[in-house]
């Protein structure tokens, strides 16, 4: 099995990519530790991924936006499994707005949430992976954080900001032998892209060359591949899932 004996951590996985990949991952050999905020709700989807996978999900509640819950996580989950494999920085937030109504407060939740947070798992994760001298670290991005989008100026730079910090991560810890990946999801049948007005879907619906919208199993077969040991020379890469949205 792809991730047979690897411990993986993924954040927002009580529903939509995460969801999806703590179950690829789970049915793949691994260990995963789900997080989200809700706690029912996570602990609801620990219940499916334990029916479809027949493996135990440790479920860890807590808001990734405040980084004394991230460093009370690890010491939690790692007190019991001693030791991480994969990172998944999947947890994020989309506040639509246009640049002239964005707000301090909005600037701010998006960056705790789709930012900070991805730094501060990234911080401790590396050094649970330097003490096994392997690891992969998977950040969701967007392709919005490559290519911009009107009305995404806050979600847009939050998400070149979770590319600009992949790439730094992955300079400094390939010696270590730890990799740092993005991917790059285009428009993705989720929550997330529900709550768009029918002429916003619509439109982006168009401008998908292949056709269909993309699904959390599509992303998270890329998460799958970046995180198991056929992508073991591979890091530093911006993988986009995208459906040929762009090119
Ligand atoms: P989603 O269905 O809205 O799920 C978001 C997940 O993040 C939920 O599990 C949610 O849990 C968790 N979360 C949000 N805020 C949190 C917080 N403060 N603390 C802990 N967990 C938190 O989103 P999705 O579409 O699967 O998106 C997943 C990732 O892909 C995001 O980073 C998003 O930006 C990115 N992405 C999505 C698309 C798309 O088209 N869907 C495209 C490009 C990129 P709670 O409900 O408990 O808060």
């Amino acid at each position: 099995m792809l991730l047979d004996k690897k411990v993986a951590l993924i954040t927002g996985a009580s529903r939509g990519i995460g969801k999806e990949t703590a179950i690829q991952f789970a049915a793949a050999g691994a260990t995963v530790v789900i997080c989200a905020k809700e706690v029912e709700h996570l602990a609801e989807t620990a219940e499916e991924i334990k029916k479809i996978t027949g493996t135990e999900p440790f479920a860890l509640g807590y808001d990734v936006s405040d980084s004394t819950n991230i460093k009370e996580a690890f010491s939690s989950f790692y007190s019991k499994h001693k030791r991480l494999d994969i990172l998944v920085n999947n947890a994020g937030v989309l506040l639509d707005s246009l640049l002239g109504m964005a707000t301090p407060e909005m600037v701010q939740k998006t960056f705790e949430i789709n930012v900070f947070s991805v730094i501060f798992h990234m911080q401790y994760a590396s050094r649970l992976m330097t003490r096994i001298k392997s690891g992969s670290i998977i950040n969701i991005s967007s392709i919005i954080g490559r290519f911009g989008n009107e009305g995404q100026v806050v979600y847009g730079a939050s998400k070149a900001a979770v590319i600009g910090a992949t790439l730094s991560a992955a300079k400094e810890l390939a010696p270590l032998n730890i990799r740092a990946n993005v991917i790059a999801p285009g428009f993705i049948s989720t929550d997330m892209v529900k709550k768009l007005p029918k002429s916003k879907f619509d439109d982006r619906m168009e401008s998908i060359k292949m056709g269909r919208i993309g699904t959390p199993e599509d992303v998270a077969r890329a998460a799958l591949f970046l995180g198991s040991d056929l992508s073991e020379y591979i890091t530093g890469q911006i993988i986009g899932v995208d459906g040929a949205m762009v090119i």
